[in-house]
C-alpha cells in the first residue's frame, strides 16, 4: 500500500512494468525556464500513448501524478514533487495536417512549431502561438493566448486521458476554458488536440509571425530565466502596472529580482532559490494590494510542497 511521500524506490514499487523510463529521486530544474527547483520522486518519459494509458491504468491511484511540459509557466519548490512527474517527450510530438484547415497536434509540440507549421500550409490564426515559449499541452492547460487570442478561440477537439488512461474528446464547452484557466480536473492529461485555421496566405502569416518575435524580443525578458507573466491580469486592469506603480520594477530578493524590462516577470539572476522567487511574488502581491486594493492572482504555477506551511 502507497503510504505517502516517503522514498523514491517505495514509490516505483506502486507502478507497473513501463516501455518507457522511470527516473528516480531526478532533478527538475533543468526543466524549468527559472532553472530552479527540487527533484521529482520519480520522472517518468513515456513511450508514447499506450504506455502511458497503460501506465495510467495499472499504478496505484494514490500516487500522485504532475504533468510538466516546458515548465515555462512553473515555479518547482525545494521540497521538489512527490509522486510521479511525467514529460511527454518524442513520442508526442507529431503534428499533420488532417484536413483543408485543421492541424492535428500532439501534446509536446512547441507552440511555436505549431505556428510555424501552419504558416507552411497557408493557415491563419495560429500565429499568436509563436510568441508562447510552451508545449500544447501546457497552451491547453493554461489557455495560454497572446495579442487577443487564446487557444481556446482555435480549439476544435482537445484529446485527452482521465486518470485510468480512458481517451477522451472533448470539446471548448466541456474544457469550460476562461482566461489563463482551464477546467479539466487535475490529473488528467492531454495528448494532443485538433487546432483550427482559416486559409491565408503564407507570406503574410510568416511576416505576422516575424513582427510577434521581434515585439517580443523588444518588449519581454525572453533570454533570461523567467516564468513569463507571474500574474494573471486582473478584469479590466494590466498586472505590469499595478506592479509598477507599486514601486516594484527591479526589486530584489536573495537572487530574484523583478524584471526592469517587464515587471509582471520574475527572473533568476542565477542564484536564486525557488523560496527567493515566491517570497518576491508575495512581496509584490502585498505592495500591489496595499497601493491599489487588488489581490493579483498567481498565473505562474507553483508546484511543490510549500516550505512555510
Ligand atoms: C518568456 C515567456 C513568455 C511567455 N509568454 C506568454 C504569453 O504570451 N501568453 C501566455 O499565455 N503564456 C505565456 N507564458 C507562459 C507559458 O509559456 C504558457 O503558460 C505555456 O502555455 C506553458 O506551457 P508549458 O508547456 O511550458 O507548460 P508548463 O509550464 O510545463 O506547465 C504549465 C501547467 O500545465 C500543466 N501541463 C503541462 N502539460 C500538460 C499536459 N500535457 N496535460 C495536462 N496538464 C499539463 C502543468 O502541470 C502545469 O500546471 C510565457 C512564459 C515565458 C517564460
Amino acid at each position: 500500500m502507497y503510504q505517502g511521500s516517503k522514498n523514491s524506490s517505495l514509490v516505483l514499487k506502486e507502478l507497473p512494468k513501463v516501455r518507457g523510463r522511470y527516473l528516480e529521486d531526478a532533478p527538475l530544474a533543468k526543466y524549468t525556464w527559472f532553472r530552479v527547483g527540487g527533484n521529482a520522486e520519480i520522472l517518468f518519459k513515456p513511450e508514447d500513448i499506450k504506455d502511458l494509458q497503460d501506465f495510467l491504468k495499472h499504478k496505484n491511484p494514490e500516487v500522485p501524478v504532475t504533468l510538466l511540459g516546458m515548465g515555462s509557466n512553473v515555479l518547482i519548490r525545494s521540497s521538489g514533487i512527490s509522486g510521479v512527474v511525467i514529460k511527454l517527450g518524442k513520442g508526442f510530438s507529431k503534428i499533420i495536417l488532417k484536413d483543408e484547415t485543421n492541424l492535428e497536434v500532439e501534446a509536446a509540440v512547441l507552440d511555436r512549431n505549431i505556428a510555424l507549421t501552419a504558416a507552411e500550409y497557408g493557415l491563419s490564426g495560429l500565429e499568436f502561438l509563436s510568441g508562447i515559449p510552451g508545449t500544447l499541452g501546457g497552451a491547453l492547460r493554461m489557455n495560454a493566448g497572446a495579442y487577443g487570442s487564446e487557444i481556446k478561440d482555435i480549439l476544435e477537439k482537445a484529446f485527452v486521458l482521465d486518470p485510468l488512461g480512458n481517451l477522451h474528446a472533448l470539446s471548448v464547452d466541456d474544457l469550460k476554458m476562461t482566461y489563463r484557466s482551464c477546467g479539466l480536473p487535475e490529473g488528467w492529461i492531454f495528448v494532443g488536440a485538433l487546432l483550427r485555421g482559416v486559409k491565408g496566405d503564407p507570406t503574410l502569416i510568416k511576416k505576422a509571425i516575424l513582427e510577434i518575435m521581434t515585439r517580443r524580443e523588444e518588449t519581454q525578458p525572453i533570454r533570461t530565466q523567467t516564468g513569463g507573466s507571474t500574474f494573471a491580469n486582473p478584469e479590466g486592469q494590466r498586472a505590469w502596472e499595478l506592479i509598477d506603480a507599486a514601486g516594484c520594477r527591479g526589486l530584489k530578493r536573495g537572487g530574484a529580482q523583478v524584471s526592469e524590462k517587464h515587471c509582471n516577470f520574475l527572473i533568476n539572476t542565477g542564484e536564486a532559490t525557488p523560496e527567493d522567487l515566491e517570497n518576491l511574488g508575495l512581496e509584490v502581491q502585498d505592495r500591489v494590494l496595499k497601493s491599489s486594493g487588488v489581490l493579483l492572482k498567481w498565473e505562474i504555477r507553483c508546484l511543490g510542497k510549500s516550505l512555510k506551511f
